[in-house]
Formats: structure tokens, sequence, C-alpha cells
């Protein structure tokens, strides 16, 4: 079955074939780093990790770079507010934004590259497409030049006059049209700078996109661009119009974007009171599978509301889940298990239906709607072992995907069935002291494992 993804370029929901699979590489734009990430960043954060995990789960080896933009405008004019270093405001921001990565069960990104640290080639990019005509020094900066970039608009599907009104007028009088953006900003006095070709200055947002993504995917094309619909118009149509006009080829085949947050149906902001850092949640709730669950509850590409009610549905709806497991072990308590085959049809069917969902465009609502069949189904079957020791595994294998545990256990089951096919291989390998060590390891986490002719069982200790 494959994978279909709405591909925000077409504007169409388009069967996903990356460049050579089952490689997949995908960039996605991060965090600027002036204050704590708020809840919206929370969603983006989540929603593609979650989409590369899913990826990696239907068998797609995925390269996956997320940045950190660490110089911006935004950065400058906050360290000026607060009277601080700029260099001294990204460097905590940064490690603010890990504890939150961390606090949320976010993988890191396999490559998380810094503006700051890929100015050189930065320089480099944009000396081509002066080169090449695309871009113009002035005395404030070099610009590129909208209009000879023919396709300019596609992405976001506008007309070159309808973006007038997108912009913000600038009153720099040096642009030959208002519609040309930065490649580099020469720098004023008291702001950091690096040394250029054209002068003392700091990259403009757009090209650190188009160069690192490129740089660190190690490719002229990319499977997957992913950020949030604010960022189509101008940050991606731009990425696009720089990172097209220098290589000539496709910059990204699939573009994802997904819809934004609201509070209460407000925009959230900080003049407004209504602003939710990622931080605040975890204080609040001590639980992040609360936020996950609500932001899975809707399709990634559709709005989303905040509200404390659905916070309190979700909690609902992991307590079912929670209850379900402790019967189950319950039940089971003391039961060996083995790395076993045995499948049932019902669960199977239910797995399937989840597998369909995440397949048409990263279904999520659909996702969890099978995963509760698959809750409801073993709490009818809860006397019958059979039924429930499947179940679990694949709840706790779905709900993997979905970063979300079952209950508070250290490990899933399926990640325990790959650490005991790991030492297997390890035995067969006469690899003892690898075999102890995972041994040990899992012994740590209350797992006992024993070896019987029939292969190895294990259990949880009770
Ligand atoms: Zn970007």
């Amino acid at each position: 079955m494959p994978i279909y993804i709405y591909n925000s370029l077409t504007r169409k929901k388009e069967k996903f074939v990356p460049l050579s699979p089952p490689k997949v590489n995908i960039y996605t734009c991060g965090v600027t780093v002036y204050d704590d990430c708020h809840i919206g960043h929370a969603r983006s954060l989540y929603i593609f990790d979650l989409m590369r995990r899913y990826l990696e789960y239907r068998g797609f080896k995925v390269n996956f770079v997320r940045n950190i933009t660490d110089i911006d405008d935004k950065i400058i004019n906050r360290a000026k507010e607060l009277k601080v270093d700029w260099k001294g405001l990204s460097e905590k921001y940064i490690s603010r934004y890990y504890e939150d990565l961390a606090a949320l069960g976010i993988s890191e990104a396999d490559c998380e590259p810094r503006a700051t640290e890929n100015i050189p080639e930065m320089i480099k990019y944009i000396e081509v497409l002066i080169n090449k005509g695309y871009a113009y020094v002035t005395e404030t900066g070099v610009y590129f030049s909208v209009r000879k970039f023919n396709d300019y608009g596609k992405l976001s599907g506008q007309a070159i006059k309808e973006m007038f009104s997108g912009v913000r007028k600038e009153s720099d009088e040096t642009k030959k049209d208002p519609l040309d953006f930065a490649l580099w900003k020469m720098s004023k006095p008291d702001e950091p700078f690096w040394d250029s070709p054209w002068g003392k200055g700091r990259p403009g947002w757009h090209i650190e996109c188009s160069v690192m993504s490129q740089k660190f995917l190690k490719s002229e094309t990319l499977d997957i661009h992913a950020g949030g619909r604010d960022l189509i118009f101008p940050h991606h149509e731009n990425e696009l119009a720089q990172a097209e006009a220098l290589t000539g080829k496709p910059f990204s085949n699939y573009w994802i974007h997904h819809g934004l947050l609201t509070i209460n149906a407000q925009k959230m902001a900080k003049s407004l009171g209504n602003f939710i850092t990622i931080k605040d949640f975890i204080a609040k709730y001590k639980n992040a599978d609360l936020l996950k669950l609500f932001f899975l509850s809707a399709h990634y590409s559709h709005p989303i509301d905040y509200t404390e009610e659905k916070i309190e549905e979700a909690k609902k709806a992991l307590e079912r889940i929670a209850i379900l497991i402790d019967k189950i072990e319950k039940k089971v308590s003391g039961i060996k298990y083995q790395v076993s085959s045995k499948k049932n049809t019902e669960i199977e069917e239910i797995k399937n239906k989840f597998i369909e969902a995440m397949d048409d465009d990263f279904n999520t609502p659909q996702g969890l709607a099978a995963i509760f069949d698959l809750v409801n189904a073993a709490n009818k079957n809860i006397e019958n072992t059979d039924f429930i020791l499947p179940a679990k595994r694949v709840l706790s294998e779905l709900l993997g995907i979905f970063k979300i545990s079952l209950k508070k256990e250290e490990i899933f089951d399926t990640e325990i069935e790959a650490k005991i096919l790991e030492r297997n291989s390890a035995r067969a390998n006469k690899n003892f002291a690898l075999s102890d060590k995972i041994r040990k390891e899992l012994e740590q986490k209350g797992i006992i494992l024993e070896d019987t002719k029939e292969g190895t069982t294990w259990r949880r200790k009770i």
C-alpha cells in the first residue's frame, strides 16, 4: 500500500515516491531562539517527528534535518530590549528548547544545524546567485530579484501583483522592487556581523534554510520540506526561489504544511494574555501525552483550537488505556511471554485500519479511532489471554508511533522484543558480552528473560 501525502505545491494529495527509496530526506524549519517555545511550536515539532517515525515504521530510512535559527532580527531586537548579549540570549533559549523536546519526548533530529555555524556556505550560495543575475548588491544588503525568477509565486499560488499586499512595505529605497528580499543584511553599528565580499553583515532568514537543507541532506532536491502554514509565504516561497534559481532543479518534491493553533478561538499572543509555553503546560498537567493526544485529535493540516475541556477529554482517553492495561496485567501477571508470531485476525484488522488511516496523509484522528477500537475489543475479550496479550502488544506498537506511553512503562513490549532479537543474534555470533549486557539492561527495567529450548521468554517483574 502506498502512502499518500497532500502536497502544498501541487495542491493535491499525491502518492509518495521518494527520490531514492527506501531513503527519505526531510527538512523542517525549526525554531528561532529568542523566547521559550509555546504549544504552537510543540504541534509543529511533534507532528513532523511523528511523520518521520511513521515513515520509518513503514520501512523508509529517514534522514531528518531540523534547523535552529540562532541569528535573526527578532533575536537582535530582544537582546537589545533586555540589554544582554545576543549570543548569550540565543544559547539560553537553545538549551531551554532542548529541555522542551525532552519533556515532550520528541526525538532529536539526525542533524540540527545552526545558522551561525554555516555562514561561509551561505556567502558562497549568495555569490552564485549574484553571478547568475538573480541577486544584486546595494549599500544596505544583497537582494534577490523576484522578477528574475519566473516561477515566483508557484508555492503560495499567488500572482506577483497580489503579493504586494502580502509583504511589509520596507522603507529601503535601495531595492529595485518592494518584493525583493534580503539574502544578506549589512550590519548597523552594535549589531552582530560576519565579514563578506559585500561588507560586514548577517544572512537573511530565508537563505539559511535553502543552504542548510541541501547541505545536510546532501541533495539539491529534497523529498519533503515541512513547516507551518504561516511559513508558506514569504519564507518557503523565497527558499524555493533561491534554491531553484541556483540549481535549476526542483527544490522539494513534497511540501507539507501543518495548520495553526489557536487558544479558545483566539490567536495566541502575549498581549492577549493567552500565551501557553510548553513549560507552562508541563508544569500544569505533568503529562506531555495529554498535549500529544490533543494534537492527534485533529488532522495535522487543519487548524486546531486549544481549550482546557479538550485536555480533560484527552485525560479521560488516556485513563481508558491505563485502566485496560492494568486489567490486562492483573490477568496475565506471571505469565511467560514468548517472542511469537501468533496473530489474531480481529487485532490484525484493527492494526490494518490504523495503517490505512495513517497512509492516507497521516490521518491521526482515524488512527486514534482504530486504537480505541482495539481498546474496546480488548475490554470485551478481557478473559481471553490469547486475545489480550497480542492486543497489548499491538497497542504498545501503535501508541509507540505516537510516542504515547501505555502506562508508566519504562519500555514498550516491541522494544523488549527488539532487544531480545538483538540478543539472540549476539548469542548466535558468540558475542556473550553483548548478550549479557542486553540481559542486564532489560533487568534494570524490570524485564526478566529466561532462555528455554523453545527460545527466550520474558516477563515483567511484579
Ligand atoms: Zn525555513
